[in-house]
């Protein structure tokens, strides 16, 4: 299979509508545009199958659990996961890092210790400290030098309490993407459990948890293709079934006497609740659509235009490139010289160009790395050439602007 651009861009309709048709789309990594196969599925539930699921066993609701399930299945595939109870359905890397945090966090005891990095997604952060503080655990961070964490060094913060290792598989920030099979040989001998954020990787890469050897995993649809409010938590099976539950009501049990409840098998130990029904349907459909893909092509397709923007931005005295091209899943993070980052992206947007500007839910390493504040620009298999060239011309653009309004400065300076 060969991979082209332009032909992978025409099943997205939102490109193809009048008002769309100058925009280039690069704030990927906040969320992905949707083929139309998964809007298809979405629609052809609500009009064809709309029932809930597992409570009643008339045809249509069948017709659901079935959907469910099949869906849970091309779940377990997407990620290689030996069995699809593995498969916990929830509204995204959110949910599952805070279930995780929850879980886990319970069964433990005061000075136990929790492994982050400066990198994480708030999602990664901010569950652990919460549970920190509820039973008086210990966060660290993986030695980090301005920020940038030095996944090389995680030995160096395990020790005999350390119980969970979180990392982040891509980080939606500067794009870093740690050796995750580095990370592996370092945790081979303690009993921890790893946990993977794969909420950006798994965009950008073919995922096979076996492969890595993590323990959880973590993901949201609308990274990839699907809609928003649904992803999954992978977990080995045993974990989970040794997890207590987290949300409680229906779905989740097995009998509610007065005082007490049993719990249902997995998975649905840990679906309280009625799921996102049509988001479901899209998610399958979003993995059937990346199966179909050809996905080594796409990923040689993104990192061309990386290494393309980071190589242009690099060479530019008008820009402060923040990410590296080597090791990075499709994130292009800098600073003008002149001017602001955000009066950077309103000349971007004014121009249809559409960068996201801010510390992306990552304070620690913004902080840290003295960057609080960067241009985010984010790729998808679907930007083509022409995108990138549209988007430096408009750099260029709003560089010369800065210019002249610098040249005018010192002139008014020096008349007085
Ligand atoms: N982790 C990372 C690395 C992310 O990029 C995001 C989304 N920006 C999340 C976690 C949280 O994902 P969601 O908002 O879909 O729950």
């Amino acid at each position: 299979m060969s991979f082209s651009a332009e032909e992978f861009k025409r099943q997205f309709p939102l490109f193809a509508q009048e008002e769309n048709s100058e925009l280039v789309y690069l704030d990927n990594a906040a969320t992905t545009q949707k083929p139309m196969s998964v809007i298809n599925a979405i629609r052809d539930y609500y009009i064809h199958s709309s029932a809930n699921t597992h409570r009643s066993s008339h045809r249509l609701a069948r017709k659901s659990t079935e959907m469910v399930e099949c869906v849970r299945k091309k779940a377990a595939q997407f990620v290689n996961a030996v069995s699809e109870k593995e498969i916990i359905f929830c509204r995204g890397a959110t949910e599952a890092l805070n279930l995780l945090a929850h879980c886990l966090c319970s069964e433990m005891e005061p000075g136990d210790e929790i492994v982050i990095s400066t990198a994480e997604h708030h999602a990664n952060i901010v569950p652990w400290q919460m549970a920190a503080e509820r039973h008086r655990l210990t966060i660290r961070y993986v030695p980090d030098i301005a920020g940038i964490p030095q996944f090389d060094r995680l030995g160096e913060v395990l020790n005999e309490r350390t119980r969970v290792v979180s990392l982040t598989g891509g980080s939606n920030a500067i794009g870093l993407r740690p050796d995750l099979a580095a990370i592996s040989q370092s945790l081979r001998h303690v009993q921890v459990k790893w946990i993977v954020d794969g909420a950006q990787l798994a965009a950008h890469e073919e995922i096979d948890v076996r492969k890595i050897g993590c323990d959880f995993f973590v993901c949201s649809a609308h990274k990839f293709y699907g809609p928003s409010g649904i992803g999954f938590l992978y977990g080995r099976e045993g974990l989970l079934e040794s997890m207590p539950p987290w949300l409680g009501g229906g779905e989740m049990i097995s009998k509610v006497e007065p005082q007490t409840s049993g719990y249902a098998d997995l998975p649905h130990k840990f679906e309280a609740g009625t799921s996102s029904l049509a988001a479901l349907a899209g998610l399958g459909a979003a993995l059937d659509f990346l199966a179909q893909q050809d996905r080594k092509a796409m990923a040689e397709h993104e990192q061309k235009l990386v290494h393309y923007l980071h190589r242009k931005l690099a060479a530019s005295p008008d820009f402060r490139l923040i990410s590296q091209a080597s090791h990075n899943l499709g994130i292009v993070a800098f600073v003008p010289v002149h001017g602001s980052a955000t009066d950077l992206m309103h000349w971007l947007d004014e121009r249809d160009i559409a960068v996201r500007v801010g510390h992306h839910c990552a304070q620690l390493l913004g902080r840290a790395s003295g960057n609080l504040v960067t241009v985010r620009a984010s790729v998808a298999a679907y930007n083509t050439d022409s995108d990138i060239r549209t988007f430096l011309q408009a750099l260029e653009d709003f560089c010369e602007v800065q210019q002249q309004a610098v040249i005018a400065h010192e002139y008014e300076s020096d008349s007085w």
